[in-house]
């Protein structure tokens, strides 16, 4: 403790290669690095700047060298640990380096010309797959890359509000705070928190996403070389396992790291022997990992959507507009009410067409507290396919005067007027 500055301050001094494992208590946590050099998550620190961490973050401040870490503020836990993957992590990241560099260096229109690596990180929940994809992208960005990150996660997704699966080319490591930028991320709505809801719609999606990074890819070697990183959801069994197949193949994965399971890492390497260019690496889980409950999960999205439309520490406002609901047009994919079997002629199956669109009636259809994603759609039927360009909060439906009231993150018009509804729903609390 410094007499004189603040009770809470603290001064950690980490030997090399270790780290400062920290949970964030409800108050925000301020931290610097005074002496040496430390990284969180693959992005340097830069040294003596206070940093705050927002209320309940968990991570870890990693140094290579050695370095002394200050804190302020009351954490809910926090201590240092020297035994890390993250050596094995690094070289994981030298390999995937040395291949972009000879992709780089055999750069041609053609398209059967060596391309950057496509890794895909797999593993259980709480494996840590989000952090080493972060880690990839962020050492990748340092060397002057842009790789591509792609976040198939429905539940905990990285780069925007949960329900979506995105791709955002990366320029720079990732902000220690902030994470993963989101002004020039593609974004596909799904709209529900499992691809269970609607399995079709999410490989659907997830087909679109690979064909539009696919075509960019074309005619930009420079993405091309740098090539991509995915990150996954920890749904692994069942119909969970056949998405990670159907994910790896979709895009052409090169590299499939699997974290934490051995019974997962020889399913794949079993599957996936007879492609010899597709490489399975099995890898370490951190220690550090911190599992989270349901609860946990829940309040994260329900972070999210707050983060989507009042910034990370609230300090952003978002613009209340109100339409007209003829103003407005809402749709929702797949699902709908479905024909009870005894209405059916004998043998058909009652399950509905999961890529229908069909038109939501406002009066009819509770749409308060809904979120809905914004389409670049022109038409209904394009919808499915159509990436979105942001999204609104239904905050009232007044059914006698037809209005319909929403948060957006920016003021105006909506860019478009078709609007797609999911199952995702959140309750502003503050
Ligand atoms: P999910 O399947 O739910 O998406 P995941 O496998 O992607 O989970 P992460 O999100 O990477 O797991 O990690 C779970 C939590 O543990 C995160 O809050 C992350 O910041 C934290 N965490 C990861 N590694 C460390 C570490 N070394 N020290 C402290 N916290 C860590």
């Amino acid at each position: 403790t410094v007499p004189g500055v603040s009770s809470n301050l603290k001064q950690v001094k980490l030997d090399r290669e270790s780290e400062l494992r920290i949970e964030v208590s409800d108050e925000p946590l301020r931290l610097r690095v005074v002496n040496g050099t430390a990284e969180i998550f693959g992005s340097e620190l830069p040294p003596e700047i206070w940093r705050t961490f927002p209320p309940r973050l968990k991570f870890a401040v990693f140094t290579w060298y050695g370095a002394t870490i200050e804190m302020d503020g009351v954490t809910e836990t926090d201590y240092t640990a020297d035994e890390t993957p993250m050596v094995s992590y690094v070289n994981v990241h030298a390999i995937l380096d040395a291949r972009r560099r000879f992709a780089k260096a055999s750069t041609s229109t053609d398209s059967e010309s060596p391309q950057g690596p496509r890794v895909i990180v797999v593993g259980p929940t709480d494996s840590g797959k989000s952090t080493l994809t972060k880690m990839l992208i962020s050492w990748a960005a340092k060397q002057g890359w842009k790789p591509t990150f792609v976040d198939l996660d429905v539940g905990q997704g990285s780069i925007t509000i949960p329900g979506s699966i995105a791709a955002t080319p990366i320029e720079m490591p990732l902000d220690t705070v902030e994470g993963f930028p989101l002004d020039m991320a593609l974004v596909y709505y799904y709209g529900h928190t499992t691809p269970a809801n609607n399995v079709e719609l999410y490989k659907t999606m997830v087909k679109e996403l690979a064909q539009v990074l696919e075509r960019q890819f074309l005619g930009n070697p420079e993405s091309r070389a740098a090539g991509m990183v995915i990150n996954t959801m920890g749904w692994i069994d069942g119909i969970g396992y056949e998405l990670l197949l159907h994910a790896i193949e979709t895009f052409n994965a090169s590299v499939v790291l699997v974290l934490g399971q051995e019974k997962l890492f020889s399913m794949l390497k079993d599957v996936l022997k007879s492609k010899s260019n597709v490489d399975v690496v099995k890898l370490h889980k951190s220690g550090g990992v911190v599992a989270r409950n349901r609860d946990y999960r829940k309040t994260a999205r329900n972070s999210r959507i707050q983060e989507y439309f009042y910034g990370l520490s609230k300090e952003l406002s978002p613009y209340a507009n109100t339409s007209s609901f003829s103003d407005v047009q809402v749709f929702r994919i797949g699902g709908g009410p479905q024909a009870p079997r005894s209405a059916l002629p004998i043998g058909s199956d009652p399950v509905s067409n999961p890529l229908r669109v069909t038109p939501v009636n406002i009066e009819e259809r509770d749409l308060l507290h809904s979120i809905l994603a914004v389409s670049y759609a022109e038409e209904p039927d394009q919808i499915v396919s159509s990436n979105v360009s942001g999204f609104v909060y239904v905050t009232e439906v007044d059914v006698l005067r037809k209005k319909i009231t929403y948060l957006a993150p920016s003021p105006g018009a909506l860019p478009s007027k078709i609007l797609v509804a999911g199952s995702l729903t959140w309750l502003e609390s503050h």
